[in-house]
Protein backbone atom coordinates (compact mmCIF):
# COMPACT_ATOMS: atom_id res chain seq x y z
CA UNK A 1 0.00 0.00 0.00
CA UNK A 2 1.38 3.83 -0.91
CA UNK A 3 0.11 6.11 1.13
CA UNK A 4 -0.10 9.85 0.83
CA UNK A 5 0.14 13.33 2.56
CA UNK A 6 0.86 17.17 2.12
CA UNK A 7 2.01 19.36 4.57
CA UNK A 8 3.37 22.64 3.51
CA UNK A 9 3.87 21.90 -0.37
CA UNK A 10 5.89 18.95 0.65
CA UNK A 11 4.26 15.69 -0.09
CA UNK A 12 5.17 12.82 2.33
CA UNK A 13 5.06 9.51 0.82
CA UNK A 14 5.24 6.44 2.92
CA UNK A 15 5.80 3.21 0.76
CA UNK A 16 6.26 4.33 -2.93
CA UNK A 17 5.46 0.49 -3.62
CA UNK A 18 2.94 1.55 -6.63
CA UNK A 19 4.32 3.36 -9.44
CA UNK A 20 0.48 3.85 -11.35
CA UNK A 21 -0.11 5.98 -8.25
CA UNK A 22 2.76 7.83 -8.60
CA UNK A 23 2.57 8.39 -12.22
CA UNK A 24 -0.47 10.17 -11.73
CA UNK A 25 1.38 12.95 -9.40
CA UNK A 26 2.01 16.27 -11.06
CA UNK A 27 5.58 17.50 -9.40
CA UNK A 28 4.73 21.30 -10.08
CA UNK A 29 2.00 20.84 -7.09
CA UNK A 30 4.64 20.39 -4.43
CA UNK A 31 8.20 21.91 -3.77
CA UNK A 32 9.60 18.47 -2.63
CA UNK A 33 9.10 14.88 -1.87
CA UNK A 34 9.90 12.96 1.20
CA UNK A 35 9.65 9.69 1.87
CA UNK A 36 9.03 7.55 4.91
CA UNK A 37 10.17 3.81 4.43
CA UNK A 38 8.21 2.08 6.57
CA UNK A 39 11.00 -0.72 4.96
CA UNK A 40 12.98 -1.33 1.90
CA UNK A 41 11.33 -4.72 0.50
CA UNK A 42 10.66 -4.66 -3.21
CA UNK A 43 6.71 -4.36 -2.91
CA UNK A 44 7.22 -0.79 -0.79
CA UNK A 45 9.97 0.58 -2.98
CA UNK A 46 8.94 -0.20 -6.76
CA UNK A 47 8.29 3.48 -7.49
CA UNK A 48 10.94 4.90 -5.97
CA UNK A 49 12.70 5.57 -9.43
CA UNK A 50 9.53 7.15 -10.96
CA UNK A 51 9.75 9.70 -7.86
CA UNK A 52 13.35 10.28 -9.05
CA UNK A 53 12.57 10.88 -12.47
CA UNK A 54 9.77 12.82 -11.71
CA UNK A 55 10.47 15.47 -8.69
CA UNK A 56 13.94 17.68 -8.21
CA UNK A 57 14.05 17.10 -4.57
CA UNK A 58 13.56 13.21 -2.97
CA UNK A 59 14.46 12.55 0.08
CA UNK A 60 14.45 9.43 1.81
CA UNK A 61 13.74 8.85 5.54
CA UNK A 62 15.42 5.27 6.96
CA UNK A 63 17.84 3.86 8.68
CA UNK A 64 21.10 2.39 7.87
CA UNK A 65 19.70 -1.53 7.07
CA UNK A 66 16.63 0.66 4.95
CA UNK A 67 19.25 2.50 2.83
CA UNK A 68 21.65 -0.59 1.96
CA UNK A 69 18.43 -2.96 1.44
CA UNK A 70 17.27 -0.53 -0.89
CA UNK A 71 20.45 -0.11 -2.87
CA UNK A 72 20.63 -3.88 -3.49
CA UNK A 73 18.11 -5.99 -5.64
CA UNK A 74 19.09 -9.10 -3.91
CA UNK A 75 18.61 -7.46 -0.61
CA UNK A 76 15.37 -5.93 -1.42
CA UNK A 77 14.16 -9.08 -2.76
CA UNK A 78 13.21 -7.46 -6.28
CA UNK A 79 16.22 -10.15 -7.83
CA UNK A 80 13.86 -12.35 -7.01
CA UNK A 81 10.27 -10.77 -9.11
CA UNK A 82 11.13 -10.67 -12.49
CA UNK A 83 12.14 -6.73 -12.06
CA UNK A 84 15.03 -6.12 -10.31
CA UNK A 85 15.51 -2.09 -8.24
CA UNK A 86 18.68 -1.11 -8.50
CA UNK A 87 19.49 2.21 -7.18
CA UNK A 88 22.26 4.11 -6.50
CA UNK A 89 23.40 4.76 -3.39
CA UNK A 90 24.93 8.18 -4.40
CA UNK A 91 21.75 9.10 -6.48
CA UNK A 92 19.54 9.02 -3.33
CA UNK A 93 19.31 11.50 -0.80
CA UNK A 94 19.00 9.63 2.54
CA UNK A 95 18.10 10.86 5.68
CA UNK A 96 19.29 8.80 8.36
CA UNK A 97 16.87 8.62 11.62
CA UNK A 98 16.97 7.16 15.25
CA UNK A 99 14.79 5.15 17.27
CA UNK A 100 12.02 7.61 18.46
CA UNK A 101 13.12 10.47 16.40
CA UNK A 102 10.91 13.10 15.18
CA UNK A 103 11.37 14.63 11.93
CA UNK A 104 8.71 16.84 11.70
CA UNK A 105 7.00 19.57 14.04
CA UNK A 106 3.06 19.82 13.03
CA UNK A 107 2.17 17.29 12.46
CA UNK A 108 4.45 15.40 14.47
CA UNK A 109 6.23 12.91 12.86
CA UNK A 110 7.96 9.91 14.79
CA UNK A 111 10.18 7.45 13.72
CA UNK A 112 9.43 4.51 15.49
CA UNK A 113 11.55 1.31 14.70
CA UNK A 114 9.78 -2.39 15.12
CA UNK A 115 11.96 -4.90 13.76
CA UNK A 116 11.35 -7.97 13.39
CA UNK A 117 9.56 -8.87 9.80
CA UNK A 118 13.46 -6.70 8.96
CA UNK A 119 15.30 -4.75 10.45
CA UNK A 120 14.69 -1.72 8.50
CA UNK A 121 11.40 -2.26 9.97
CA UNK A 122 9.83 1.60 10.89
CA UNK A 123 6.56 2.54 11.93
CA UNK A 124 5.63 6.61 11.59
CA UNK A 125 3.51 7.66 13.74
CA UNK A 126 1.71 10.89 12.86
CA UNK A 127 0.47 13.42 15.90
CA UNK A 128 0.46 10.00 17.89
CA UNK A 129 -2.91 9.00 16.83
CA UNK A 130 -1.88 7.29 12.66
CA UNK A 131 0.48 4.61 12.63
CA UNK A 132 1.57 3.49 8.96
CA UNK A 133 3.28 0.09 10.33
CA UNK A 134 4.30 -1.31 7.12
CA UNK A 135 4.61 -4.91 7.63
CA UNK A 136 5.22 -4.86 11.43
CA UNK A 137 1.52 -4.82 12.09
CA UNK A 138 -1.22 -5.71 9.28
CA UNK A 139 -3.83 -6.41 12.22
CA UNK A 140 -5.50 -9.86 11.22
CA UNK A 141 -2.75 -11.33 9.34
CA UNK A 142 0.70 -12.51 11.72
CA UNK A 143 4.04 -10.58 11.02
CA UNK A 144 6.11 -12.43 8.39
CA UNK A 145 9.70 -13.66 9.68
CA UNK A 146 11.00 -16.11 7.54
CA UNK A 147 12.36 -13.84 4.87
CA UNK A 148 16.42 -12.86 5.54
CA UNK A 149 16.44 -10.83 8.42
CA UNK A 150 13.27 -11.20 9.91
CA UNK A 151 13.29 -12.65 13.80
CA UNK A 152 10.43 -13.89 15.36
CA UNK A 153 10.91 -12.92 18.71
CA UNK A 154 11.36 -8.98 17.69
CA UNK A 155 8.61 -9.19 15.43
CA UNK A 156 6.24 -10.44 17.90
CA UNK A 157 7.37 -8.07 20.46
CA UNK A 158 6.77 -5.12 18.29
CA UNK A 159 3.30 -6.33 16.73
CA UNK A 160 2.37 -6.58 20.37
CA UNK A 161 3.67 -3.27 21.60
CA UNK A 162 1.90 -1.17 18.14
CA UNK A 163 -0.70 -3.25 18.84
CA UNK A 164 -1.32 -1.24 22.42
CA UNK A 165 0.07 2.18 21.35
CA UNK A 166 -2.17 2.22 18.18
CA UNK A 167 -5.59 0.82 20.50
CA UNK A 168 -8.32 2.61 19.39
CA UNK A 169 -6.47 5.15 16.91
CA UNK A 170 -5.19 5.04 13.30
CA UNK A 171 -3.78 2.01 11.56
CA UNK A 172 -2.70 2.37 8.35
CA UNK A 173 -0.95 -1.29 7.19
CA UNK A 174 1.74 -1.97 4.56
CA UNK A 175 -1.23 -4.18 3.00
CA UNK A 176 -4.87 -4.45 2.95
CA UNK A 177 -6.40 -7.04 4.86
ZN1 LIG B 1 8.02 -6.75 3.77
Amino acid sequence: MTYWFVVDRIIFIVDPGDPDFLESLDPRDYDECRILLTHAHFDHIYGVPELLRKFEKVSIFTNEDGAETLCSAKKNLSKYQGEPIEINREEMDFLFVDHCDFIYKSPSIRAIFTPGHHPSCITWMIDGECFFTGDSYIPGIPVVTNLPGGRKELARKWENRLKELSEGLSIYPGHKV
